[in-house]
């Protein structure tokens, strides 16, 4: 149970309002603050815009000495420094983009007590020189930002992070706060071994954010369903669009600027003055659109982003929830939208298949994305699945999602899974989802003729329902573990195929994906 409030606790409340006018803590941190501030070690889970940066701010205010704030984000120290000062905060950063000079006037403050927060990149850290330097320095707290980083099993491994088992070594008796918007238990078990924090208080917050209303939809022309998106519901909104690769960002990004959206692209592949002004702009202006890939967001505090669409599928539960995560930070209603296709569960599953990651990371990358595809065919409360991911059990519906605000029906499918099923195997377990189509529905192709395929059994067993059908089935097949793909897009059916074709297991799926619904539109992707 929380401490009873305190003096400590009047103190924290000035502080807040002073420096940051605001009027009362959010959730849980006042309980962590008043821990830390007491001097007491904490494991802190927030998810995105939670509001952790509090969390070590005020109590290295509270407390004598300057707090360390070790982070792996260069990029944004800047900032973060820029704006505490703005406050009146005496703060600074080491990291290597400082000159020679500037290295040592930061580490001159740091010895004579003239500053209050010290964000230091964990390789700074751990240099000799810097530890020699914390030796002499008066040191409120450290707090280990971004901890999941400790952790290989995490989608962020850093092994500088490993080397930070130097502080409680080290420093015992300072307090010790590591703070994550990454859930996973064993990401949890490896922060607080690295960390030696056993025996601290763990605050976990609700993962959820009710403001932010989930949808995802089938991929169909994705640009034109953007816009179509933008324009009935975010028109002069600010955005963050994601795509896959660089140069869909950058054909994304043009088109929507021909279609009269304030768009702009933003990608690692950019000079750096490119991607700067991209980055200001956006925190800047009200209504910019930002198409960008997974390298923008971290890290960056808008909190009037009205909607993040994925034009493609992220690799993980917890990238779609921490790019999600980045809307609706004011608690004001926002969207997360997502379309994707068949094409982006075989890229995605053929990415992770080829990396060089050792196999037993590639097998927990598998069931991440697995998880993540089965939240995208889920028929009930999206909400609930994400929660579930996240250890958190939602008890009823949220009502605030695609599919409890517009039930999608389902249907046995098992026959024409079984039709499907049978099709990947007799053609051999190697030919992608349009031959596939072709032979499932009948059309004797240059190709299908010459493969001999419209002699096997399973020809035009499926020329009652259309090629969209089938797509929107095999989709379903791939992202459900029915069928794996492997080389050039090939479907192969696994081991779970086999009791659908004994039929000793039934498959429902979504009728909406699979309902006929023919458009033009079908077949720019
Ligand atoms: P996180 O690091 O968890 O992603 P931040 O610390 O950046 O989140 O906080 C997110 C936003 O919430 C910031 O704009 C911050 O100023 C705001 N915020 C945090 N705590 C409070 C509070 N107690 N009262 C008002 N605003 C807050
Ligand atoms: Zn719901």
């Amino acid at each position: 149970a929380p401490a009873a409030p305190t003096t400590h606790d009047t103190a924290a409340l000035t502080v807040l309002k002073k420096v940051w006018g605001y009027d009362a803590f959010r959730g849980v941190q006042a309980d962590i603050v008043r821990t830390v501030a007491g001097g007491g070690n904490a494991l802190v889970l927030m998810p995105t815009g939670g509001g952790k940066s509090l969390c070590y701010q005020v109590p290295s205010l509270l407390r004598p000495g300057v707090g360390i704030i070790v982070s792996p984000l260069i990029a944004l120290m800047k900032d973060q420094v820029d704006t505490l000062r703005a406050l009146g905060v005496r703060a600074a950063f080491l990291n290597s983009t400082l000159s020679l000079d500037g290295v040592r006037e930061v580490e001159s403050a740091l010895l004579s007590g003239e500053l209050d927060l010290l964000y230091v990149a964990p390789e700074r850290l751990l240099l000799p020189r810097t530890l020699e330097l914390l030796d002499r320095a008066p040191v409120a707290l450290f707090a280990v930002d971004e901890a999941h980083c400790v952790s290989q099993w995490g989608h962020d491994f850093r092994p500088e992070y490993q080397g930070l088992n130097v502080l409680p070594d080290r420093y015992p008796h300072i307090p010790r706060l590591a703070l994550t918007a990454t859930a996973d238990d064993r990401t949890r078990a490896d922060i607080l071994n690295v960390l030696q924090l056993g025996g601290a208080p763990q605050f976990i917050s609700s993962f959820d954010r009710p403001n932010i209303q989930y949808r995802v939809a089938n991929k169909e022309g994705p640009k034109t369903q953007l816009l179509d998106f933008i324009n009935a519901e975010h028109r002069g909104d600010a955005g963050i669009v994601y795509c896959l690769s660089r140069k869909s960002v950058e054909e994304t990004a043009r088109w929507l600027q021909t279609q009269g959206v304030d768009a702009v692209a933003y990608h690692a592949g950019l000079p750096p003055r490119e991607r700067n002004s991209a980055q200001e702009r956006f925190l800047n202006e009200e209504g910019l659109v930002v198409v960008a890939t997974v390298a923008f967001g971290m890290g960056i505090d808008k909190p009037n982003v009205r909607f993040v669409a994925h034009l493609d599928l992220p690799k993980s539960m917890e990238g779609y929830y921490q790019e999600t995560g980045r809307a609706g930070r004011d608690g004001l209603p926002s969207t997360a939208w997502m379309v994707y296709g068949l094409a982006d569960v075989v890229n995605v599953r053929r990415m992770l298949a080829s990396s060089d990651a050792p196999e037993e990371v590639k097998r927990v990358e598998a069931a991440k994305l697995d998880a993540l595809l089965t939240y995208c065919e889920v028929a009930t409360c999206r909400r609930q699945v994400l929660l579930s991911y996240f250890g958190e059990d939602l008890s009823a519906p949220c009502g605030n999602c695609d599919t409890c605000l517009n039930p999608p029906s389902v249907r046995d499918a098992t026959r024409e899974a079984q039709m499907a099923l049978s099709a990947v195997i007799r053609t051999g377990n190697r030919f992608g989802a349009a031959h596939l189509t072709d032979v499932l529905m009948g059309h004797a192709t240059e190709r299908v003729v010459s493969l001999g395929h419209h002699q096997l059994p399973t020809f035009a067993v499926g020329a009652a329902h259309d090629e969209k059908y089938w797509r929107g089935l095999l989709r379903q097949l791939v992202s459900l573990g029915y069928l794996a793909a492997g080389e050039h897009h090939g479907l192969s059916a696994t081991g779970k195929a086999r009791a659908i074709l004994k039929g000793e297991q039934t498959l429902a799926l979504r009728e909406d994906t699979l309902a006929p619904r023919p458009s033009k539109r079908d077949r720019d992707r």
